[in-house]
């Protein structure tokens, strides 16, 4: 920032913005807006930051200016100077906030601003409240707008900012007795309609409907007089609840889902929780999850009480209100009181039922949450005890059997079959990939129904919930698999020398890189081959997740398992007895083994196998 002229006593200072904040204004002054009024929503919101500020300064501190004046915001119009002002009794502005705070903004936000702004043909004013660059949206109705602030601290003076939304604003020295700002804004020739008292309640209405302070246009106040959270229930309109939501967090998708508490007894707990609809907002989001405000005595005493609720609820947003909670700055006092252990315990409570009634209210509802955010459900069985039996009730799976559906455990359990002991599972990378498993063949020959993970989530999940109801979670590539009734493997094709003689081959082929050994399989009908793993291998699930996150990893050695009843086999059995240096036999095995990695989504580099692929081929179309 620079200084043009260092002046003395009263004389206007003029300070230059900050490169990013002239471009934006720029932009802000020169584009054409569709809904311009929303400038009103965030001075508004500002002024109720402001207001929630001083509130808060005010527990803990004596001296504050003004200490008895109503926590209020006024707005008024003036059609012949065609002016708008809005003043609040906030927590004001010192000479140095003015400059600081309305002179300069965080870069990486003015920068995301103007590219987003670039990027849209129409800038849509809703980009701006959600880069913290709020303040200058003014500068898109107005062409001079002046700043006049007193501080709370008992002894700063009143100072006033001004600019024409050009590439500098000035300083001055302001006569206001009273805490908080004024905000007077000189309407642009086309923006006069907003200079009405009648078009103001309107955007307050629609915008600033549910702030926590009054707003008043005279003696009139335009808000709703009491929090929507802490009326009940069934007083609100089903339609305040996603209006509410967007005024609260500024998406404009509907929520999934809402949940409205309000009680005295057995905790005085006033509480509206929202589920998004989406899980990340659009590009122009700059949080993922959400976030909880934390009231006490209608006092906001925690933007983001993300202690509030077990982590893996953090998608959720809203806000908590509780008289019974201490007044008491310290996060850590706050965290530690019991109230607050209570209010927790409930909230998640509630959720859980308001989740399960969703489930059998409205299928395709809660598929659409699980789909958001069923990976949070699973990082809480990964990470969580306490909740571990309402967690696994909202699980779902694609399975063998649910078609375009997805299955509960309790589902899954229901169709289990006779002398079935355990939950089978397949994992792969994708849903199609799971379908087409080679693992899956002996068990749909026996009407076994499988698990079709194939969510990143799921391999942290397994790795600490193994078991639903005494009945354990099973990998179906387990080499010591054994399935319950009765499925004939396909008769057998080759003698027990030759198989013997191929085995010994392929594994000396392979190596042990890549198989620790190569047998007859006991359960294959379809596919010649498939690769298993040895019960005591190491974290194959958390290997799965290294190579769905792109990581570099190494492919264990497996067990090969052979189909002794596929004529793949049994000729290829044949070849090598023939000619024990057939290259013909090395290259099918070598391909056999590529073949069921790729089916397990496990290999890496596809295009090596073209070589072999084109001399198996010529080998094939030899006359
Ligand atoms: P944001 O609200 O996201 O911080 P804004 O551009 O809306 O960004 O406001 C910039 C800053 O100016 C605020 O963070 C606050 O410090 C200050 N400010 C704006 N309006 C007021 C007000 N009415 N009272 C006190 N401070 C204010
Ligand atoms: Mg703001």
């Amino acid at each position: 920032m620079t200084t043009e002229n260092e002046t003395t006593a009263d004389a206007p200072t003029s300070v230059a913005f900050r490169t990013e904040v002239q471009q934006l204004l720029h932009i802000l002054a020169h584009s054409l807006y569709t809904d311009r009024e929303i400038f009103l929503r965030e001075l508004i919101s500002n002024a109720s930051d402001a207001l929630h500020r001083v509130q808060f300064e005010m527990l803990t501190n004596r001296e504050v200016r003004d200490a008895d004046a109503e926590l209020a915001i006024r707005l008024s119009a003036d059609k012949d100077a065609r002016t708008i002002t809005i003043s609040d009794t906030g927590i004001g502005m010192t000479r140095e906030e003015l400059i600081e705070n309305l002179g300069t903004i965080a870069q990486s936000s003015a920068r995301a601003f103007v590219a987003a702004a670039k990027e849209a043909q129409r800038p849509s004013s809703e980009i701006i409240g959600q880069f913290g660059v709020g303040f200058y949206s003014v500068f898109m109705v107005a062409d001079k707008v002046t700043v006049t602030s007193r501080s709370y601290q008992a002894e700063a003076e009143a100072a006033c900012w001004e600019s024409t939304g050009g590439n500098t604003f000035t300083i001055t020295h302001a006569e206001k007795a009273e805490r908080g700002t004024t905000i007077v804004l000189h309407l642009k020739d086309d923006a006069d309609e907003f200079a009405n008292d009648w078009k103001l309640e309107q955007i307050v209405k629609k915008h600033s409907n549910f702030v926590a302070f009054p707003i008043y246009s005279g003696e009139r106040r335009l808000n709703e007089q009491q929090a929507l959270w802490r009326k009940p229930a069934r007083e609100v309109k089903a339609e305040q609840y996603p209006e509410f939501y967007r005024q609260l967090t500024m998406d404009f998708d509907e929520p999934l889902l809402h949940l409205h508490l309000s009680t005295d007894v057995p905790v005085d707990l006033h509480t509206i929780l929202f589920v998004p609809a989406k899980r990340e907002r659009g590009i122009l989001e700059r949080r993922i999850e959400g976030k909880i405000k934390l009231y006490s005595r209608k006092i906001l005493i925690q933007e983001d009480a993300n202690d509030l609720l077990p982590n893996f609820f953090r998608f959720l947003e809203g806000l908590v209100d509780s008289e019974d909670l201490p007044l008491n700055v310290s996060r850590e006092m706050v965290q530690s009181s019991p109230v607050l252990q209570r209010i927790r315990k409930t909230l998640t409570g509630r959720l859980f039922k308001e989740l399960n009634e969703l489930a059998e209210k409205d299928a395709d509802k809660y598929a659409a949450f699980w789909k958001e955010f069923g990976p949070f459900i699973k990082e809480g069985l990964a990470t969580d005890y306490e909740f571990r039996d309402e967690l696994t009730k909202l699980l779902r799976f694609n399975t063998t059997k649910s078609g375009e559906n997805l299955a509960t455990l309790a589902d899954y359990k229901s169709r289990m079959l006779e002398g079935q002991t355990e939950i089978y599972y397949v994992q792969a990378n994708d849903l199609e990939a799971a379908r087409r498993s080679p693992h899956l063949d002996p068990l749909e020959a026996r009407g076994l129904e499988v698990l079709l993970m194939h969510d990143l989530m799921d391999g942290f999940m397994l790795g600490n919930f193994r078991e639903y109801e005494g009945l354990k979670l099973r990998n179906i590539d387990d080499a010591s698999l054994e399935l319950p009734g009765e499925a004939p493997a396909s008769a057998v094709q080759v003698s027990d020398e030759d198989f013997a003689r191929l085995c010994a081959r392929v594994k000396a082929v392979l190596g042990e890189e890549k198989v620790t050994s190569v047998r007859a399989s006991e359960l294959l009908r379809e596919n010649p081959a498939r690769l298993v793993t040895e019960k005591n291998t190491p974290g194959r699930e958390m290997q799965r997740i290294q190579q769905m996150l792109g990581r570099e990893t190494k492919i264990e050695p497996r067990v090969l398992e052979l189909n002794r009843g596929h004529a793949l086999i049994a000729n290829l059995a044949g070849r090598n007895s023939a000619n024990s240096d057939d290259p013909v036999v090395a290259a099918v095995a070598e391909q056999l083994y590529d073949n069921a990695l790729l089916l397990e989504g496990l290999l890496t580099n596809p295009a090596a196998m073209v070589p072999r692929l084109q001399a198996l081929l010529e080998a094939a179309a030899r006359p």
